[in-house]
């Protein structure tokens, strides 16, 4: 990638439970990493800052940065917070221009997000008190299967689901209008994206980039609120 440092930049920063996502928004081009999240979780995010913008031979960090995800309050370089509603619809609508529904699952928590023609939120549900479904569950199964998280698709694609007897009510409130799109880290999960898709009876758009729909979005309105 040939990044123009020419062009002023802003950062976006989610810092979730699970994983630290930086993105380098400039208008043109997008730049995007991760790491996971450790103790110290604030200073692995200034970390990262600091080595993408390195890697791009930008000299000290973008002037504009905002931050997004559960941690977004410790982060001190942040020039402004968004909550994750804001940024992931912000990040998927950027990913999948026309979005009207965006299903975020991250390391703890699920989200789904209605948005109006325009891309605004018009309003959203948000399971944050259950750990079913999310990453978390995943990877703890996973290990209990002895099964990378990575690897689990694999071996649930293509087998009959497990009857449940009940429904959480925050799942049971949605109904998506396409087009959805899946965002967080669990969409990387081909199976349960299938699952949704049949489910919901709409496909369930996984773009590239998924991962970091919250942290893009959150550079997105940085680089608006930069232009103002
Ligand atoms: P957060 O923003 O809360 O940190 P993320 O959106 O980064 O969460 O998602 C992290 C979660 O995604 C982890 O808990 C991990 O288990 C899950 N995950 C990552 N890759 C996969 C995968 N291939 N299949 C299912 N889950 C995955």
């Amino acid at each position: 990638m040939s990044w123009d440092n020419s062009i002023p930049c802003s950062a976006g920063i989610d810092l979730g439970s699970t994983t630290i996502k930086v993105v380098l928004y400039n208008s043109r081009d997008y730049l995007a990493r991760i790491k996971y999240a450790s103790w110290n979780p604030s200073g692995i995010a200034r970390d990262l800052l600091k080595s993408t913008c390195s890697e791009i031979g930008l000299p000290g960090v973008p002037s504009m940065i905002a931050a997004t995800g559960y941690g977004r309050k410790s982060i001190d370089e942040a020039s402004c917070t968004y909550t994750e509603i804001a940024c992931h619809a912000r990040g998927a609508t950027f990913l999948v221009p026309g979005c009207r529904f965006v299903i975020d699952i991250g390391g703890q928590d699920a989200k789904g997000i209605r948005l109006t023609d325009d891309g605004n939120v018009a309003d959203f549900v948000m399971n944050d008190k259950c750990a079913a479904g999310t990453g978390r569950f995943l990877s703890t199964m996973g290990q209990a299967l002895g099964v990378h998280v990575d690897h689990l698709a694999k071996h649930a694609l293509g087998t009959p689901p497990h009857r449940i007897n009940a429904m959480c009510t925050v799942f049971a409130s949605l109904h998506p209008e396409p087009p959805v799109v899946f965002t967080g880290g669990v969409s990387q999960n081909a199976d349960i994206a299938e699952r949704l898709s049949q489910e919901i009876g709409y496909p369930v758009i996984v773009p590239a980039d998924a991962v970091y729909a919250g942290a893009l979005g959150a550079a997105l309105i940085a680089w608006e609120q930069m232009k103002k």
